[in-house]
């Protein structure tokens, strides 16, 4: 059930949009049965869940941190993970930079963006991700290497909003692209679509998603791993 959807959601996207399959509440034992039907790239929300998962699994897993950070969790996601998509503050960052030095990485991040409506979700806004870059703020960082953006759109039913959210971001995204990355092909990533949103989500530019639920089922934090 599991890899049928895995292989249908593969089979409806383009070839150069990568899948994160977030299986933030769901076992190892599930996260194998992808792993066993060739897939690497997986998500996690909470440093403790990613931490224990990482310990049993394949090291070929690339875990992709999503969820929100908080810097004194850092050192310990530092030797292993494969891409951090929620940065969201600078204090975050200097954090990083200095345990990627600890472990002798460097690792990619994505700088999150506040794109939605809601109230509750982290991330710069698109006026700070700009000022970050202009003030070329990026060339302080010897152990990060700035790979792209991501965004959350408003969880909503209006799918011109979500659509115009992403819009949005990816005009963001190709504007930072160009004006400070011409000689870097590094930033090239921009992580945008859920479940619920990933078709518009690339339609508009997305080349990174992230999907949880249509792969693994609804989650169930009763179960919580
Ligand atoms: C949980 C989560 C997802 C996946 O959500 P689904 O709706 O289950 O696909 C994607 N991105 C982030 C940041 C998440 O926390």
């Amino acid at each position: 059930m599991l890899v049928e959807n895995y292989r249908k959601i593969l089979s409806s996207i383009p070839s150069h949009v990568r899948l994160i399959a977030v299986s933030k509440t769901h076992s190892p034992e599930k996260i194998l049965e992808l792993y066993h039907a060739g897939h690497r790239l997986f998500g996690e929300n909470k440093v403790q869940e990613l931490i224990s998962k990482y310990q049993v699994l394949p090291k070929d897993i690339q875990w992709h941190m999503i969820g929100h950070l908080q810097s004194n969790k850092v050192k310990y996601i530092a030797p292993f993970i494969a891409m951090i998509h929620s940065v969201d503050s600078v204090k975050l960052l200097d954090v990083i930079e200095k345990e990627a030095r600890k472990v002798n990485r460097t690792i990619p991040c994505l700088l999150e963006v506040h794109i939605a409506q809601e109230e509750s979700k982290y991330g710069f806004l698109p006026h700070e991700v700009s000022a970050f870059f202009e003030q070329r703020q990026h060339l302080n960082y010897k152990c990060i290497e700035f790979a792209g953006l991501m965004g959350m759109a408003t969880y909503t039913e209006n799918s011109e909003q979500v659509r115009s959210e992403f819009s949005n971001l990816a005009t963001l995204f190709k504007s930072i692209r160009e004006k400070y990355f011409t000689a870097n092909s590094n930033f090239n990533t921009l992580s945008m679509g859920m479940s619920n949103d990933y078709m518009i989500a690339i339609e508009e530019g997305s080349n990174m998603i992230r999907v949880g639920s249509l792969i693994f089922g609804e989650r169930n934090y009763a179960n919580n791993s």
